[in-house]
């Protein structure tokens, strides 16, 4: 079967083809990588190899036409009403498409000669990272296409999405590629084909969970970069925007370059390129992310996660907004304020935030509306949502007159303020034109109001009043051919046409002045008349006049929002920051949530702080409440006497370690994007850098041994970790033997302590370290509260001062029903140990232990058990049963 991919044209053309493959052929070898989608009158049809694969990912028929090369050509296809679901099936498999349509009417192509084929050309390919219709995305997370950029050793990353037109690019060093594209996520990144065989940045760029699109070196030339941005703002010099590197030039002209190409030529509304520094964020590298489920759980679900309890927000892009932040804690404390000022003022007012959320509760997607407005591809409904949009913005600033704002809020109050004048002539217009509910597109037609346009209301309503007296010819005809059940009807084909039954035929026929035959049924007739057909084309003509303006109106009125494009645009970005601004006001009220504190010092003191995630899970489960706990790693807390920047956390399995650890991280990440913490309050010196990490077995990474996997990320922190970073380190050294796992989790703990001197949680189940503490002068070591009770624990959840004494593994292992001859054993073996460790050789005492099967002491049974072994039931009487059971009772334990 053709494969383009191995294939020449040349060779593909040879022997008797048609000219329509031949059309086809030329086009589809234009495009390789693509799925093409050629469009033939109501489908899209795919064929060849193409065929094949669209029939299995979309589970469609795979039939065939015609014959290449002498073999059967494979073909599929989607009806173009229906193509978009279709598309969005293939992308999501990880296709491209390239969409090819007809662009030239075919009765043109018929003039040029029987033989001619339709024009046809690819208006668009669509891949991943240049979505735009609704359907093709999800409506509460962006849509990121990026594009690493380099110049010598100089990297930068640009990234837009073109769904919403937010862009912008930074430059990187090559050791915070992998940092930063775990915070912008792209959906799909341009890279330098070379790139991808380099040796370290080859795994980082496959291991991100983007669709590679590796692209030719020369799309990367900055000076070509350059170009296609002045180009692509129209401006003469770059000056304007603001001073960029090679790297960022070719990162961002890349990235403009892949958009004209796959747009077309359509220009594709990009807010002015904004650079952003990695130091503006706090850097969370990918396996940090992964770790503490900020946007999704281990398991890959958005359920369970950060961001799915703290999720108040009522609209998409508010939605996508507090994503964004989520992603992105900032560094600098002022811009954070800004924030926390906002939510603060919206907490202490429940009237206001109602208020406020009731109107943007009717604000819709203003900027996707707006992004596909310019690519070409909106609709009347599209124009409906900016009206709206704006609407709600309105009603928004009006609630807003008797409230003093600070913070980000005041700005955004101000945009839409400025902004909405700004639009008022727009917003009057669309108010003017359109209808309440338009339909999705313009080809559908009826989206004008009546009554506001006069050429149009004229079209209307002639083609109403001629439906009008062709239902009066109904009558007319009956009674001049003497058929009362004479209809006159309408389909696709024949247009309006009168029908009678078989019977009646011959008299029609007869009446040849007046009725013309058009065709025979089994059992019906079916005329015309020379006034039917002119009424039938005056309906037919005004209805396509009236499409005509309509479509003229909807030119307009795009042209108009292309001219507001940036008004709208502020406007929309706004409504997100007031949708998060009073959503995390909302959740710091419902959930209990304080304002933090925020310095450039080195503190980190936080007073009955909750886990959010496991909170609300037990809140739900109306199970016991979450036990709050402190966690001070400020140089001036004085635990033990002296203050401690790093908590060795010992405890038996299931007490709370890891929650607790997380708890912190969340707590940081949570106050530095601007949202309120879980806590009764919290003092946080700025952190430039989180790292957390979990001993492997927890986490089991495809591919790499688990413990490789665990070293490699442990080297990563120990090799940028700073004294501003905070580093959580979750019962490393697990992966390996005790001794190998001990002597590195030692190693890197006092490596911590006094190299990186970051604020650290560390989290072991080797007690010999705590002997640690004694050693180095700011560790100090907390335990997680147990209580024994009747030979098994209780797990308290408190964190306290000191040190486990046991690990309490044989207790965890009985609650969890291993056989009660394992745990005794276990019991047995653990004394010999804990014995050899005051100088026996404690593998030869358990070789001396007797094993059990062999030698074993029987387990013990319970003394109810053996009394009723010897009790025989038949041969008892009912008091002595009595008795028996008394005795029972007294024999338990
Ligand atoms: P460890 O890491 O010590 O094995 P985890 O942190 O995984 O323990 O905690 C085990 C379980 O205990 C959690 O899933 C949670 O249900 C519960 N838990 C932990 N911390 C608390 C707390 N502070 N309050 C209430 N329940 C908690
Ligand atoms: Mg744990």
């Amino acid at each position: 079967m053709a494969n383009f991919e191995t294939t020449t044209l040349a060779a593909d053309l040879a022997g008797d083809v048609t000219p329509l493959m031949a059309q086809y052929l030329a086009i589809r070898h234009a495009h390789e990588g693509y799925l093409l989608f050629y469009r033939m009158g109501d489908f899209y049809e795919l064929f060849f190899a193409d065929a094949a694969k669209a029939a299995e990912a979309l589970d469609i028929a795979l039939t065939k036409r015609g014959k290449h090369l002498g073999e059967d050509i494979p073909m599929c296809g989607v009806p173009v009403h229906a193509a978009e679901s279709y598309m969005e099936k293939l992308i999501r498999k990880g296709f491209r498409v390239a969409v090819c349509e007809q662009v030239e009417d075919p009765a043109l192509a018929k003039k040029r000669g029987s033989k001619a084929v339709v024009r046809r050309e690819v208006v668009r390919l669509v891949t991943p990272g240049t979505l735009t219709e609704d359907a093709l995305l999800d409506a509460r997370a962006s849509n990121i296409l990026a594009a690493l950029g380099r110049s010598g050793s100089d990297f930068a990353l640009a990234a837009a999405d073109l769904s919403t037109g937010s862009f912008w690019v930074a430059a990187l060093h090559e050791r915070e590629i992998a940092s930063e594209l775990a915070r912008v996520r792209p959906r799909e990144l341009l890279v330098p084909d070379g790139l991808l065989a380099h040796e370290s940045l080859g795994a980082v760029l496959k291991a991100c969970r983007a669709a590679l699109s590796p692209l030719p070196s020369s799309r990367f030339d900055s000076a070509h970069g350059e170009r296609a941005l002045t180009a692509h703002y129209n401006i003469a010099a770059l000056d304007g925007l603001g001073s960029f590197s090679r790297a960022e030039l070719s990162a961002a002209g890349a990235l403009i370059a892949y958009l004209e190409l796959t747009q077309k030529g359509k220009h594709a509304r990009l807010a002015r390129l904004k650079r952003v520094a990695p130091s503006h964020f706090m850097a969370i590298d990918a396996a940090t992310r992964r770790n503490l489920e900020l946007t999704e759980t281990l398991s890959g679900t958005r359920g369970g996660s950060l961001l799915a309890v703290i999720d108040r927000t009522v609209t998409a892009a508010g939605a996508r907004e507090l994503a964004a932040r989520l992603a992105a804690p900032l560094t600098d404390v002022k811009a954070i304020e800004a924030r926390h000022v906002s939510v603060g003022l919206f907490a202490n007012d429940s009237e206001l935030r109602r208020r406020l959320r009731d109107a943007l509760r009717t604000a819709p997607d203003l900027s996707r509306a707006l992004a596909r407005l310019s690519v070409g591809r909106g609709g009347p409904r599209d124009l409906a949502n900016l009206r709206d949009g704006i609407g709600a913005a309105r009603s928004l600033r009006d609630s807003l007159t008797q409230i003093v704002l600070q913070g980000e809020a005041a700005d955004a109050a101000e945009a839409i303020v400025q902004n909405v004048a700004h639009v008022s002539r727009l917003a009057d217009r669309l108010e003017l034109l359109l209808v309440d509910e338009p339909p999705y597109l313009v080809r559908d037609g009826g989206f004008i109001k009546a009554n506001v346009h006069a050429p149009l209301d004229e079209l209307r309503t002639l083609a109403h009043e001629s439906r009008r007296v062709i239902a009066g010819l109904e009558n007319q005809y009956r009674q001049a051919a003497q058929v009362t059940q004479l209809k006159i009807k309408h389909n696709g084909i024949l247009g309006y046409f009168i029908e009678v039954s078989q019977q009646h035929g011959d008299r029609l026929m007869a009446m040849k002045d007046l009725f013309r035959h058009r065709q025979t049924m089994a059992g019906a007739v079916r005329f015309s008349t020379d006034e039917l057909a002119n009424l039938a084309s005056r309906i037919a003509e005004s209805a396509g006049a009236a499409l005509d303006l309509e479509r003229a109106l909807f030119d307009e009125m795009t042209a108009l929002v292309l001219e507001h494009e940036e008004a709208l645009g502020q406007i929309a970005d706004a409504l997100s920051v007031f949708d998060v601004s009073v959503a995390l006001a909302e959740l710091a009220v419902a959930a209990r949530y304080v304002r933090p504190s925020l310095d450039n010092g080195l503190g980190f003191r936080i007073t009955r702080g909750r886990h959010p995630v496991v909170e609300a899970a037990l809140r739900a489960e109306n199970a016991r409440g979450f036990v709050p706990n402190d966690c001070d790693l400020s140089p001036n807390s004085a635990r033990n006497g002296k203050s401690a920047r790093l908590w060795l956390v010992t405890g038996p399995n299931m007490a709370g370690k890891s929650t607790f650890l997380r708890q912190n991280a969340l707590i940081a990440i949570l106050a530095q994007m601007g949202s309120f913490v879980p806590a009764d309050a919290a003092h946080i010196g700025i952190v430039d850098k989180l790292f957390s990490r979990v001993g492997a077995g927890d986490d089991l990474a495809a591919g790499r041994s688990t413990f490789m996997v665990e070293m490699v990320e442990t080297a990563a922190i120990l090799n940028q970790a700073t004294a501003k970073s905070l580093v959580i380190l979750d019962e490393i050294g697990r992966g390996t033997a005790t001794y190998d796992g001990l002597a590195i989790a030692w190693a890197a703990a006092e490596h911590l302590h006094e190299t990186n001197k970051s604020r650290a949680l560390f989290a072991t189940h080797y007690h010999e370290m705590v002997a640690l503490c004694e050693r180095l002068g700011a560790m100090a070591c907390v335990t997680m509260k147990v209580k024994e009770w009747n030979d098994t624990i209780v797990f308290l959840h408190e964190v306290t001062s000191g040190a486990a004494d046991r690990s309490y593994g044989i207790h965890v292992a009985k609650l969890a029903g291993l056989p009660l001859a394992v745990v005794e054993r276990a019991e047995e073996v653990l004394r010999a140990l804990e014995e050899g460790r005051e100088g026996h050789q404690p593998l030869a005492r358990i070789d001396d232990l007797p094993l059990f099967g062999a030698s074993a002491p029987a387990p013990k049974t319970c003394m109810v058990e053996e009394a009723l072994r010897t009790v025989e039931p038949d041969a008892l009487s009912p008091k002595q049963a009595l008795e028996i059971l008394y005795d029972l009772k007294r024999k338990l334990p």
